[in-house]
């Protein structure tokens, strides 16, 4: 079938006038596409670990584009205009947070940070302040409230989720979007977009293997899959 939109994780396909299939690809980019690889399985954890997290956070009264798993590799969601942001929620200091402000990666924050960049390849995804978002349109006043206001319960939910599975939910990155005037969660949520500490070791157990080329990469996305599917 021909593809809507192909990118850097993930191909999007058009089924119905209101549902896309989405096929997770095992190509992995990091530092805005300057670094390329491969991990092999990964489009199945992601997906996996994907529709899990959708079907958790909807039994928690979360609004998710999810509709079904269709593939080992592929979910069926709603079709959804995506809000032009990346919606950062961190619990602990760590990467791009950590370097900004100098602080050791693993400090704890003294409450829930949401951030919000600008999705934009060309600029990097600069980040952007409430008030710019407001003054450019790119979401409603009553959007950006109810998107922050989800983005706060998710992290909840997600942090007692892996927490119960010995992991540290360290920060995450979510992407909203519009149906029908609803606000829906959307794209993914997955090893590739959290930071996810072993309880035990401290070990990274997500992409920053893939980014720090910690090696072990695959098997850290098996580990979080077999955790995810636990139950
Ligand atoms: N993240 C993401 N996509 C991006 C940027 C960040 O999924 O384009 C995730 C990242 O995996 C981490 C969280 O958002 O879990 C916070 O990332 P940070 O801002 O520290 O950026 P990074 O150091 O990853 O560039």
């Amino acid at each position: 079938m021909e593809k809507l939109y192909e990118g850097k994780a993930k191909v999007l396909f058009p089924e119905g006038p209101d549902t896309l299939r989405v096929y997770f690809k095992d190509e992995a980019t990091a530092f805005n596409a300057q670094k390329r690889g491969l991990i092999p399985g990964k489009g199945v954890v992601n997906n996996k670990v994907s529709a899990t997290l959708f079907r958790y956070l909807e039994a928690h009264g979360v609004k998710t584009h999810f509709l079904e798993e269709v593939s080992d590799r592929e979910m069926r969601v709603w079709r959804v205009e995506i809000l032009p942001l990346e919606v950062i929620l961190r619990f602990k200091a760590a990467g791009s947070f950590a370097k900004r402000y100098g602080v050791k990666e693993g400090t704890p924050l003294k409450t829930p940070l949401v951030e919000f960049s600008l999705k934009s390849d060309p600029l990097g995804d600069p980040l952007i302040c409430p008030e710019a978002i407001l003054a450019l349109g790119l979401a409603a006043e009553e959007e950006l409230s109810q998107v922050r206001t989800t983005t706060l319960k998710v992290g909840e939910l997600l942090r007692d989720f892996f927490a119960q599975r010995g992991l540290d939910l360290v920060d995450f990155k979510l992407e909203f979007g519009k149906r029908n005037r609803e606000i829906l969660l959307a794209d993914e949520i997955s090893p590739d977009t959290m930071r996810l500490w072993d309880q035990k070791t401290g070990e990274p157990m997500d992409k920053d293997r893939f980014r720090k080329d910690l090696g072990g990469v695959e098997e850290a996305y098996q580990e979080v899959l077999r955790r995810v599917l636990r139950g």
